[in-house]
């Protein structure tokens, strides 16, 4: 049983419905509407040595970087973060001066996105550090993007570029200091969710749907297909991909493709653009005056067989793959 398998068994036979909820469990954010806007809301738990290890990173990037991960979900409806709780589990010998640490990059994260602290819940835990964030952010009335509206046709599209923060963490697995290393450990020990990005989509209305890339590229695209119905087809010489990067992957004796088609914590957004509304999208992309600085890049389509999942090489032909990306429970 995988993950997705698992919370589908667990939650189910609960009551799903109410007059405000417009959606509950399966999309990034639950969205429960009221009357001057759609409120979002999304939990992440951050696991010592699962999700982070202490020695790859200091407190405060380790906690800037759990709170920037949980806000992606809110990036990925179109929302703005406006308030967040922190649970924190601590080992018993976890010293002040590091959860001191922790907090202030925790804060300094929240203040730049706009954030308030409202609320939490301090434990000991035998098992490390943990922390476990819930973000509420809020857009306008019925703007959110859902993962479940993709049309066969519908244009795939990716910000920035995938597969970096995967790369970086293997970077620092090797442990050597190169400072070709930089870039890409930056990717993973600093990962900037797309809120701007996400809002401006949002306000396009040619946007059928969204999702965060935290698990990688090809599972969570696999989530938008599966919410909506869907297959896909990614060209994957169409994925952006920096100068070094292959250079990089081969010092590390690693595959590229699959770094970028399965590695995750990038959390870019992959989003799907209405099919006649493609040249329309690249229009406003090509006018500039755009509130963020990163590329949006066309990498495949969704298509009619839900059973059809693939990616090309330049010749067109599918590429096999084993690994799709990362799942708990696999
Ligand atoms: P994301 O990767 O965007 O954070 P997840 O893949 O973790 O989303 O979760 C998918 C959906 O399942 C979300 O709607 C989430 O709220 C819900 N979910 C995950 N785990 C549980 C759980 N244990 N109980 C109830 N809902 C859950
Ligand atoms: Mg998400």
């Amino acid at each position: 049983m995988n993950e997705f398998e698992l919370i589908d068994l667990l939650t189910r036979n609960f009551t799903n419905q109410a007059h405000d909820l417009k959606m509950g469990v399966g999309d990034d954010c639950a969205i429960i509407e009221s009357p001057e806007r759609d409120w979002l809301i999304s939990s992440d738990t951050f696991l010592e040595d699962v999700h982070f290890k202490l020695h790859h990173a200091d407190e405060a990037q380790i906690g800037a970087r759990a709170f920037n991960a949980s806000i992606s979900d809110i990036a990925a409806m179109g929302g703005a973060p406006r308030f967040f709780t922190v649970c924190l589990g601590i080992a018993k010998g976890f010293k002040f001066d590091r959860c001191k640490a922790l907090y202030e990059g925790i804060r300094r994260a929240a203040d730049a996105a706009g954030a308030i602290l409202i609320g939490g819940d301090t434990v000991a835990n035998p098992a490390g550090l943990m922390m476990t964030i819930t973000t509420i952010g809020e857009i306008r009335s019925g703007k959110a993007i859902l993962r479940s509206n993709a049309a066969p046709g519908d244009a795939i599209y990716v910000t920035g570029a995938v597969g970096e923060a995967a790369l970086g963490l293997a970077c620092l697995e090797n442990g050597s200091c190169q400072d070709l290393f930089a870039p890409f450990i930056m990717r993973y020990l600093e990962p900037r969710p797309r809120l701007a990005a996400g809002q401006w989509l949002a306000e396009t209305e040619l946007i059928t749907s969204m999702i965060d890339i935290s698990d990688g590229l090809l599972a969570d695209i696999g989530h938008l297909a599966d919410s909506s119905g869907t297959g896909y087809e990614i060209h994957l010489s169409d994925l952006p991909q920096r100068d070094d990067f292959d250079m990089v992957s081969s010092a590390l004796k690693l595959n590229g493709p699959t770094l970028i088609l399965a590695g995750g914590d990038d959390y870019e957004l992959a989003f799907t653009v209405k099919a006649d509304k493609v040249d329309r999208f690249d229009q406003l992309l090509g006018e500039g005056k755009l509130p963020f600085d990163h590329p949006m890049t066309r990498i495949g389509r969704m298509i009619e067989d839900a059973d059809r999942r693939l990616v090309l090489d330049r010749s067109g032909n599918p590429i096999s793959l084993t690994r799709m990306g990362y799942d708990h429970f696999e």
